[in-house]
């Protein structure tokens, strides 16, 4: 029996492996774990299947005549090797770029960004945070000094008041969400701020039900009516923040009806839900990608950053200001450094004091600029000017905005190298494929969305000839002639903490314990820190920022008069190459849906089960449709799992300007029977 952690999303739970024969036969919830308690969502109890498929890569995979075939380990490195040098050789370090991974491993990310910065010699390292909470880092940094959750979960059950903006937490973060609605049991009010009906808005005091990408203008109004009727936490504001006079006067105009008019929610609404968030003692606010994946991305965070502060609710128990990481580990990969911008620890690459560091560890000069992020490099790829890309764990061909964009540039690529568990959609692209472990196959560490650092440990071997990342990084590293230098997983750990200001006092020794310690941990005997800003904020002062309402990208017209969405479904993850090989998730939704109102669908004569295609000025793709009224009229959703249908061949690629995150909650489409 092996307890570890759940390789699905970033609520962390535990849960025990039971292994007899080589085979995980038994998945079972850890009945003493703090997080989960003896619980697990369904996506957790079937962590096993996809372990044992017969379609997991046993050997490495080389092109050949156009055809990936088997090869040994040893000429599949010396052809990745020979194709990352030459790539430098030809247009210098910065030709190359690393994407890592959010589902696998601590160790995993800080090899991979090692690897690009110390062996590669680029900043071009990023991974999928950037198409999903990349906006939370860059938010939170500017208003609180630290890009994280603020809270822990458990928090939620001290909180006199639950506020959820953009989440589908039931479905994406059940144990979360099954842990608001027990609170909602007892009578704490709950409100729910999105465009969608979801179970938990189904269930909420109130629903504000807002349009698509009106979230500032929303909560503009709001803290219009906090200042109006008083509600603000004066004694706070005074202590432990700045630039009140300075936000106060910027939503001077934004009356509730000036907010009803952008959003759609009637004004007696929003005052409404200032007054349940503002009037409650405690606030606990989380938020999710239907904040994050906008143009206004990170001015949404901000937002959302000031509502909580001008109420009392950041540094306090059973409050804070809650990105709902979406990836069992993206928040672990971001600390990790693999950011084209920062080293473990979010220390920048531009500090020199930071790089000497690093530097001075690893006995090589580190470059000074920060690199592409993996939006860009797919650009780079496209002008010629990144030619060689390795890409671990991640499916950036199903899970990208401009689907067929991506694996175009994917396919111009000198060398496309994938590290992977499965032949997936961008490993199909590849050149050169290498069979990576899974979380059960290694050990490790994954730190969940309240910053937990949990242990995964290995309870079976790979199958095949598959490797770790970081063994495969090493690998190719020392092929480079500059070898990572790493023994175990421990190893990389500890090089990690002695780098890692907020990961100092933390060991595998100490970490054994079930649950973790959550970061910042300075010391080895700090205890951890579940809660953050409690003496004053991580920057000093809390920050208040003004921020405009800034309107989707693209907005409907006669050409394409609905708005499509995107949203995850509670029984798939990811780009599905784990989960669609679990039966039991899989006979849920077999395929991509796309959800329309009534009055959409009658009017192009389209019923539930009918053949659709969804056209943008992007692409098309076919589906089939849902005829619900958990979509307002004018609003389409398609959930993005589905290789075969899937949205990102529609979505749209406009950048929210600071975090470089791509506008996949929102775009104008047609929608027609076919
Ligand atoms: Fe796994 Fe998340 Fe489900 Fe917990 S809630 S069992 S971490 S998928």
């Amino acid at each position: 029996m092996t307890p570890t952690t759940c390789p699905f999303c970033a609520v962390g739970c535990g849960l025990v492996l039971d292994v007899a024969a080589k085979r995980v036969v038994a998945v079972t919830p850890d009945p003493v774990h703090p997080v989960s308690r003896g619980q697990l969502c369904a996506k957790g109890w079937n962590a096993g299947p996809f372990l044992a498929s017969p379609e997991r890569l046993r050997q490495p995979l080389l092109r050949r005549n156009g055809r990936l075939q088997p090869a040994a380990w040893s000429t599949a490195l010396a052809a990745a090797a020979e194709a990352l040098a030459a790539a430098r050789a030809e247009g210098g370090a910065d030709a190359v770029g690393v994407i890592a991974s959010a589902r696998a491993t601590n160790e995993d990310a800080f090899a991979a960004m090692k690897f690009a910065r110390a062996v590669l010699g680029t900043n071009n390292v990023d991974h999928c945070a950037r198409v999903c909470h990349a906006p939370s880092v860059a938010g939170l940094r500017r208003t609180l000094g630290s890009g994280a959750m603020t809270n822990p979960i458990a928090d939620l059950d001290e909180a006199d008041c639950l506020f959820v903006v953009g989440a589908d937490v039931t479905e994406n973060h059940t144990i979360i969400g099954g842990r608001i609605l027990a609170a909602h049991e007892r009578g704490i009010p709950l409100v729910v701020v999105d465009p969608r009906r979801t179970r938990l808005a189904r269930a909420a005091d109130l629903h504000v039900q807002l349009r698509l990408g009106t979230d500032i203008a929303l909560v503009n109004g709001m803290l219009h009516a906090i200042f109006a009727h008083g509600w603000e936490d004066g004694a706070y504001l005074a202590a432990r923040c700045e630039n009140v006079a300075a936000l106060q006067a910027s939503v001077a105009d934004w009356t509730p009806d000036a907010a009803a008019r952008v959003t759609g929610v009637t004004a007696a609404t929003i005052v409404a839900a200032a007054r349940l968030y503002a009037t409650s003692r405690r606030g606990w606010l989380a938020y999710g990608l239907g904040v994050t994946q906008h143009v206004s991305g990170t001015e949404t965070v901000i937002a959302l950053s000031n509502l909580a502060l001008v109420t009392g609710n950041v540094g306090v128990i059973g409050g804070g200001v809650n990105p709902l990481r979406g990836q069992n580990n993206v928040q672990g990969a971001c600390d990790m450094g693999a950011l084209p911008d920062v080293y473990s620890g979010y220390q920048a690459v531009a500090d020199e004091n930071a790089r000497r560091r690093f530097e001075t560890a690893w006995g090589v000069a580190l470059p000074t600029a920060p690199g592409r992020t993996s939006l860009a490099m797919q650009h780079a790829a496209h002008d010629g000017e990144l030619k060689a890309l390795v890409v671990i764990g991640q499916d950036p061909a199903v899970t990208d905005p401009g689907g067929r964009f991506v694996a175009r540039v994917l396919e111009r690529l000198d060398c496309l190298i994938v590290a992977e568990l499965f032949l997936t959609e961008t490993a199909k692209l590849a050149d050169i494929v290498l069979p990576a472990a899974s979380f059960a196959e290694k050990d490790g560490t994954f730190t969940s969305t309240e910053r937990r650092v949990q242990r995964v440990r290995r309870a079976l071997a790979p199958p095949g000839e598959a490797r770790a990342d970081w063994q495969i990084l090493d690998a190719l590293a020392a092929r480079l002639g500059r070898p990572l230098g790493f023994r175990d997983a421990a190893g990389i750990f500890a090089e990690m903490a002695a780098l890692t200001p907020s990961y100092a006092g933390m060991s595998y020794a100490r970490l054994e314990a079930r649950g973790g310690l959550c970061w910042p941990c300075p010391t080895p005997t700090h205890p951890g820190t579940p809660r953050l800003h409690v003496e004053g904020c991580v920057r000093g002062r809390g920050r208040l920022i003004p921020v405009v309402h800034t309107p989707p990208a693209e907005l409907p017209d006669a050409d394409y008069p609905l708005q499509l969405t995107t949203f995850r479904l509670h029984h798939q993850y990811g780009s599905g190459s784990m989960t669609r090989r679990a039966p039991l998730l899989e006979r849920e939704n077999p395929r991509g849906l796309v959800w329309m109102h009534a009055s959409d669908a009658a009017r192009r004569r389209i019923a539930t089960g009918a053949a659709v295609r969804v056209r943008s000025r992007r692409g098309e793709v076919t589906t089939r449709a849902v005829v619900s009224d958990d979509v307002p009229p004018g609003v389409v959703a398609m959930p993005y799992h589905f290789a075969e249908a899937s949205p990102n061949l529609v979505t749209n690629d406009a950048l929210d300007p600071i975090a470089r995150m791509p506008e996949l909650k929102v775009c104008a489409v047609a929608v027609e029977a076919c």
